[in-house]
């Protein structure tokens, strides 16, 4: 049916724009929401956080940087190694005397002249070219500046950072002697770093110029792969150009599956790169938590809004279809109506001859009525006139108004006889019962036709027996019966 379909596809077209409409805003806004939190993270969060790691990092360094130039410049240490590294016992006590002072990690001096390596607990050992170990002092002993920073992690003190200032020692004519300085645990930034990992999940990771991870402290959740990611996208060149491209720098880098947005700066005293690094960005859950509400509450109300489509349209087309098929006075079926019902009647005759008769009813002088009585009183008799003989008829039987103050009525299982009979019921019925209309009795007489359906009759064929009886009751006299058979 055409009105079924149109109603499927405004349907179909309201979901799609309703559908479309919301999913559109809600996605819109959710990832409006997360790129202006990701842009605030990366623009103003971590390169906050680097800051401060720097800041803390410059503060940490200043004590053991001046503790070791106090060590450079003492006489006493300056006048021992002069004067021929006498007594073993003198320096290490002015090293252990240092190191409890200022609660380092280790005291010592490096003399140039011995390769001797004192610190707090005596004599360690001489100092070797070959040995990898001892790099570091042979690299200071040719350095320009006065002093350099080492920076390592100490396994055995919760992998804290210990700084190492290796400074160099001069005798009074400025000659190179040794080199001397402290270890000390960098506190505050290990500090920030905890507090940075802990409150915001964020990485703090240090790399050094050749590409390597220096000082990791990911925290990321599933460490393992982001670690290994990390490090390859480190190490195979990619990241590791974007890190280095600048001094400082905030970017978003694919990590592990998800999008880690990245802060780098080079820290020029370590020479290395400091890298705060968030995987996930914090509040982006509860972005995405709004965006399932939203898409739910959205779902909701295109149901709603189609249910109550779908109801208003379905009650529409029963009423559209209920006035199609219904005469308005008289509630009886129209003549459109009794065509299909017709078809039917007559393909169960033919699957199922069980007899079919149909009666053709007029009112006499209706014109009359009318004319006495007024428009509205005919209206009021044809109403009366389609109840009375409603009640009359079987439920199985049909009657339609067929015209103006005509009826037609179907009677299924009925041969002309009982049908004959039926029309004189009616005859009667409508006789004895005058029409009623504000208090005044308006008697009412119908001639009828009856024909009898034969098989292979057409529709048109059967009317026209029927019209010719009818025409043969009004010639006869009216109020009566008439066959044609
Ligand atoms: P007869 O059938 O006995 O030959 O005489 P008649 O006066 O009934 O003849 P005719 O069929 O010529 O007139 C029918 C009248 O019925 C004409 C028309 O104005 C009137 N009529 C038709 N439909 C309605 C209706 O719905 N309401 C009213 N009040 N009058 C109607
Ligand atoms: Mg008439
Ligand atoms: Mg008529």
């Amino acid at each position: 049916m055409g009105m079924f379909k149109q109603k499927q596809r405004l349907i179909i077209f309201l979901s799609t724009l309703l559908i479309a409409g919301f999913l559109l805003t809600s996605l819109a806004s959710y990832f409006i929401s997360v790129a202006s939190l990701r842009d605030h993270v990366v623009n103003n969060e971590l390169p906050l956080t680097s800051d401060n790691i720097y800041t803390e990092i410059q503060r940490d360094l200043l004590k053991p940087i001046f503790i070791s130039s106090l060590m450079a410049s003492d006489t006493f240490l300056r006048d021992w190694v002069i004067s021929g590294e006498q007594d073993q016992t003198q320096v290490t006590r002015y090293l252990k005397e240092m190191k409890e002072k200022y609660n380092a990690f280790t005291a010592f001096f490096v003399s140039e002249k011995s390769r001797n390596y004192y610190h707090a607990d005596g004599l360690l050992k001489q100092v070797k070219p070959a040995e990898q170990r001892d790099a570091w002092y042979f690299r200071v002993s040719k350095l320009d500046s006065d002093y350099e920073i080492n920076v390592d992690i100490d396994m055995a003190h919760n992998d804290a950072m210990t700084v190492f200032v290796n400074y160099r020692v001069y005798d009074y004519d400025g000659k190179f002697i040794g080199v001397t300085g402290v270890g000390l645990a960098v506190d505050a930034v290990k500090n920030l770093i905890t507090h940075y990992q802990e409150t915001y999940n964020r990485d703090i990771i240090f790399i050094d110029k050749a590409g390597a991870i220096r000082l990791n402290s990911t925290v990321t959740k599933d460490k393992e792969t982001f670690q290994e990611e990390l490090e390859r996208a480190v190490g195979s060149g990619a990241l590791f150009r974007e890190i280095t491209a600048a001094d400082v720098r905030s970017f978003e880098y694919k990590l592990a599956g998800q999008t880690a947005l990245l802060n780098t700066r080079y820290i020029k005293e370590f020479d290395w790169y400091l890298l705060v690094v968030q995987g996930e960005v914090e509040g982006a859950d509860n972005l995405f938590n709004t965006l399932m509400i939203n898409l739910a509450a959205c779902a909701l109300i295109t149901l709603v809004v189609l249910s109550i489509t779908n109801y208003t349209i379905s009650s529409y087309q029963k009423d559209i279809e209920r006035m199609a098929t219904t005469d308005k006075l008289t509630g009886l079926y129209n003549r459109q109506a009794l065509d299909i019902l017709f078809k039917q009647l007559v393909l169960d005759q033919r699957r199922n001859p069980t007899g079919m008769s149909v009666l053709l009813f007029d009112v006499d002088h209706f014109k009359r009525v009318n004319d006495q009585h007024g428009h509205l009183a005919g209206d009021a008799v044809l109403e009366q006139i389609a109840r009375l003989t409603t009640s009359r008829l079987r439920e199985t039987d049909i009657i339609c108004r067929w015209g103006g103050e005509e009826f037609l009525v179907l009677l299924k299982d009925c041969d002309i006889t009982v049908a004959r009979n039926m029309a004189e019921e009616l005859r009667l019925s409508v006789l004895n019962n005058p029409a009623d209309y504000m208090q005044e009795k308006i008697n009412i007489t119908i001639s009828v036709g009856v024909a009898e359906y034969r098989s292979e009759d057409a529709r048109d064929q059967l009317i026209a027996r029927v019209d010719k009886a009818l025409f043969k009751a009004k010639r006869g006299g009216r109020n009566q019966v008439a066959i044609e058979s």
